[in-house]
């Protein structure tokens, strides 16, 4: 919690001097660690209703990394691999780790990770971790240690070792409770953008190359967005449909936003290697 005050009061500081370009920008990565096939039906919530013909379309599974000379934030870390192989028979192309390893990020480098929402495929990997402060929306929190958690329809989105593991955490005093918006160090803020779930967040970065939103599940596909179209899982419609529009009006002020599981993201960007984008390289269509 300490480092955390002190990147507060830090930028705080240099906010209020009108310093804060003196922080390095961002380089931003998307590392994809899983895909599997599937049907634009399965992805789209009624998507009937669109009498358009059903055609394929792969999920992929990211998670991203932001780094400067002065420290290295992820923005959630995968499924884990052995729980999702013998819970949801879910596997890894590449194991997070070794896909870190590839751009030169060591676990132990990781100073700050954010997790965007605590579904199973976002908050696996939180114990890979030892020396990051952890960041997750105080709905979020609430809503997987309360009375609805355990219902069916939710319960199979989460794993409860994830859960716990962020109550560890908070024990540890290395859980950052967001209420609303937050400073994750100068450059990098999160905000609410409920909808899929009731505390998901989006992180704003200020990146090499200009304005980025990794919006994790606040946008699986670009079509949501776009088009207006939820995605088949949601916890509240109507938040959803009003943060379709919050992204729209951020892509509108000119932040390049990245959707949380589109194919489209590895072919927008510059490749590193087969795994991996690099997000601050020319968006192209
Ligand atoms: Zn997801």
């Amino acid at each position: 919690m300490a480092e955390v005050a002190s990147h507060r009061a830090v930028h705080d500081q240099e906010r209020d001097c009108g310093m804060n370009h003196t922080e390095p920008k961002y380089e931003a990565f998307a590392l994809r660690y899983a895909s599997r096939p599937g049907m634009k039906s399965e992805h789209f919530f009624h998507y009937a209703l669109y009498q358009e013909p059903d055609t394929e379309l792969g999920l992929d599974y990211y998670f991203w990394v932001l780094r400067n000379q002065n420290r290295t934030v992820l923005v959630d870390c995968g499924y884990n691999r052995d729980r999702a192989l013998e819970r949801k028979n879910r596997r890894q192309d590449v194991e997070p780790v070794e896909l870190l390893k590839m751009i030169d990020v060591r676990p132990q480098d990781v100073d700050h990770l954010v997790i965007s929402h605590m579904h199973h495929d976002h908050a696996g990997n939180i114990n890979l971790f030892p020396n990051a402060t952890v960041s997750i929306a105080k709905e979020e929190l609430a809503f997987w240690t309360g009375e609805f958690a355990g219902r069916d329809i939710m319960a199979w989105t989460v794993d409860s070792e994830d859960v716990k593991t962020v109550q560890r955490l908070a024990k540890e005093e290395r859980l950052v409770v967001v209420d609303g918006e937050s400073d994750v160090a100068p450059g990098i803020s999160v905000t609410r953008l409920p909808g899929h779930t009731p505390g998901q967040l989006i992180t704003h970065v200020d990146g090499l190359s200009g304005r980025l939103v990794l919006a994790s599940d606040a946008l699986h596909y670009y079509e949501e967005m776009d088009r207006d179209r939820p995605f088949s899982f949601f916890h509240d419609l109507e938040q959803t449909y009003r943060s379709y529009g919050e992204l729209r009006a951020l892509r509108d002020q000119g932040s390049t936003i990245i959707a949380g599981h589109d194919p489209a993201v590895m072919t927008r960007f510059q490749r590193v290697n087969d795994h991996c984008v690099d997000l601050t390289t020319q968006w192209s269509i």
